[in-house]
């Protein structure tokens, strides 16, 4: 494959972020009632907006840190966390996390990703895949097992045949094994097919793994004081 970007790609890839743009600004004024209530909500003082990094001290109280440092202490009687997960990095793949991106970074990209291998095959990995090769770009799935695993067998078959027939390639039943960057600043996927063991290499502008999600909360001694039958699982975010 060629992996010098192309410079149609790369114009198309700035039009797509335009388009993602302007798609937003649709979105959002379809939303416009949402916003107004939450608008008259915020400025009639019923909610108060606070822009502040929070981490619970207790089941009744978080501490909220601003930008510049300031802490706020807030108690309340019921907490309800909504913080959602961040894009979760293989670390125990040499070079993932290194030279690697998620669905986070994708829409932030100055330039044109290139040719991409995106690793997992959730509806977040075909999507992102979906969308690369609608817009000209070289898109490869690296799937462990199934596609859109959970989801119906008849259903997923059709996405990825279509995908496919589309432009999509996959790489089955394979996991990867390490990533490095080459001198020229590509970087070389290692991975294993999983069924006969063989090892293969390929080169890639972006690597994109698409492997779930970390949950972004962390408590104080692993639970909320709920009892050991109602506790939650900790764990940190990845950022
Ligand atoms: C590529 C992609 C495509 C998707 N497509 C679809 C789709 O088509 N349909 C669909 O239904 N879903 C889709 N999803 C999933 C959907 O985006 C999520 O399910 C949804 O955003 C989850 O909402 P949430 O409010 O739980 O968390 P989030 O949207 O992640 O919001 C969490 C918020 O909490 C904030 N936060 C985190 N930690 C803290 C902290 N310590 N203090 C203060 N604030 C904090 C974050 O900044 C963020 O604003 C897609 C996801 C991806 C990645």
């Amino acid at each position: 494959h060629d992996t010098d970007i192309n410079p149609k790609t790369d114009i198309l890839y700035r039009y797509f972020l335009h388009f993602l743009l302007a798609s937003l600004v649709l979105l959002i004024s379809s939303w416009c009632n949402e916003l107004l209530v939450i608008f008259f909500c915020v400025f009639c003082r019923k909610v108060k907006y606070l822009n502040l990094k929070g981490s619970l001290l207790d089941e009744h109280t978080v501490r909220g840190l601003s930008k510049a440092g300031k802490e706020v202490v807030l108690t309340a009687k019921n907490i309800v966390i909504a913080t959602g997960g961040r894009p979760k990095y293989p670390t125990e793949i040499p070079g993932a996390v290194e030279h690697g991106i998620t669905s986070d970074d994708i829409f932030w990209l100055e330039k044109s990703p290139g040719k991409t291998l995106v690793v997992g095959a959730s509806y977040v990995a075909l999507e992102c895949a979906g969308f690369l090769t609608g817009i000209g770009l070289d898109a490869t799935v690296m799937v462990r097992s199934d596609a859109l695993r959970g989801f119906d067998r008849q259903m997923a078959g059709l996405v990825t045949d279509y995908m496919e027939a589309y432009g999509t390639r996959f790489v089955w039943r394979s996991v990867p094994k390490r990533v490095d960057r080459l001198p020229l600043g590509t970087l070389q996927v290692t991975w294993s097919d999983t069924e006969t063991g063989r090892e293969h290499r390929d080169t890639y502008d972006s690597v994109l793994w698409a492997v779930g999600e970390s949950f972004c909360w962390s408590f104080p001694n692993g639970h909320l004081g709920l009892g050991p039958e109602r506790s939650l699982p900790h764990s940190n975010c990845t950022q």
